[in-house]
């Protein structure tokens, strides 16, 4: 059996519970919980009414996640099934779309499991655990999945795994191993993807309709530079959508294997298009240096990174990256600008990016605004499940 505490909560989170928030925050607790994470903690307010039941599982967002609010209901594997089934209705149309077979199918506290996701691979799943906490219901989640549709193979991402120990093994949990990279489709564009291969797959399937929108709408006959590239997902993109050349710039050794062989799968000669391997803001003055500017940029840093040179937060350093971004973008030239920081919310971005053109005395149009697409599903009373950020502006 499962460890239960009970655990007395303090007005602020028994109101953001009241609100129907999923969180068991930290600051919401009396006291510290002192028990092995996946520990089942019984909610209670100071009068010792019951308010839900979570688990115990530290992550930088809280403490864990609330399951149910039925203290009747038991949370093992059966509640598991009936959680992955709903979720998988809500993804319907994604099982019956053959343009699309990589998608996710269960989203965390979206989907009523905070501290979990599962993405749908071309028949093979994916999980990804956000703690300690979750990890310990692994065998249930495994034997709910295997019970719930058909898996060719399952794959699992210890995201929580601070000392890297998953690298020395493949991440295969059960069915068949799959044949890497796996080939995927969005929207009828291919994407080489590695389940086996250490924290990333080789596409963050959250920025799938911003690729479509740069794809469909405005990459044609584009100059395109898109930094902070990874696997050239973006620059994939806006080659079959007609630009006229892609750039794409990131630091990471790899990046350049990888953004050619997904250029490949695509039927693009990459030779064609430029990949730089190369510190971004090394690139940013190279190109002011040059005088080179682009009709697209595509910005998505990540939310924290760590060069040689600088230390990258998008919290603080948006507005900088905005700035030197305008230098290099031509007139009435459009700026991709994205962000997947938690630690901050749309109206804060919007701000962020409306300094850096003040700044600069360059007016602006928002043309278009993203946020999660409907895969990642968010529960609408916890909208700060929806981290992802994006602005198509237009120079004007
Ligand atoms: N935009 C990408 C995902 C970006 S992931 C996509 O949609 O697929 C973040 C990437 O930023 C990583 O590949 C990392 O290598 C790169 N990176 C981090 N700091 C960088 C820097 N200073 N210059 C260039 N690339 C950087």
């Amino acid at each position: 059996m499962r460890n239960e505490m009970t655990v007395t909560v303090k007005d602020v989170l028994r109101n953001e519970l009241a609100k129907g928030s999923p969180l068991i925050t930290k600051y919401g607790l009396m006291s510290e919980i002192d028990a092995p994470e996946g520990t089942l903690l019984r909610l209670v307010d100071k009068d010792g009414e019951y308010l839900g039941t979570g688990y115990y599982g530290e992550q930088n967002k809280g403490a864990g996640w609330i399951l149910t609010r039925n203290q009747d209901e038991a949370v093992g594997q059966a509640f598991i099934e009936r959680k992955l089934e709903l979720a998988f209705s809500r993804r319907e149309k994604f099982f019956n779309n053959p343009e699309t077979t990589a998608f996710r199918v269960f989203n965390g506290e979206g989907d009523g499991f905070g501290g979990l996701t599962i993405d749908y691979y071309a028949g093979f799943y994916l999980l990804s655990w956000y703690s300690e906490g979750v990890y310990s219901f692994r065998e249930d989640v495994v034997a709910a999945l295997e019970n719930v549709v058909e898996c060719i193979g399952i794959y699992e991402k210890k995201r929580f795994d601070t000392k890297g120990q998953y690298i020395e093994d493949d991440d295969f949990v059960s069915g068949e191993r799959g044949e890497f990279p796996l080939i995927v489709q969005e929207n009828g564009m291919n994407f080489a993807v590695y389940l086996n291969d250490g924290a990333m797959t080789g596409i963050f399937l959250d920025q799938r309709d911003v690729r479509q929108a740069i794809r469909t709408k405005y990459a044609d006959g584009k100059t395109v530079l898109n930094t902070f590239s990874y696997t050239g997902a973006f620059s994939v993109a806006a080659a079959l959508g007609g630009a006229d050349k892609t750039t794409s710039v990131d630091l990471a050794k790899r990046s350049s294997a990888k953004t050619i062989e997904q250029f490949s799968i695509n039927g693009i000669d990459f030779d064609e298009q430029d990949i730089l391997v190369m510190d971004v803001f090394n690139y940013f003055k190279y190109a002011k240096r040059k005088n080179l500017n682009f009709d697209m940029v595509v910005l998505d840093p990540p939310s924290f990174a760590r060069s040689k040179k600088h230390v990258f937060s998008a919290a603080k350093d948006y507005t900088n990256l905005m700035k030197e971004t305008i230098d290099i973008t031509a007139p009435e030239g459009l700026i991709v600008a994205s962000t997947n920081s938690a630690s901050f919310n749309m109206k804060k971005f919007t701000q962020m990016i409306d300094k850096a053109f003040k700044d600069k005395n360059q007016k602006y149009k928002v043309v278009e605004t993203y946020s999660l697409p409907v895969d990642f599903h968010v529960d609408r009373r916890f909208p700060e499940g929806d981290y992802l950020k994006v602005l198509f502006l237009r120079l004007l």
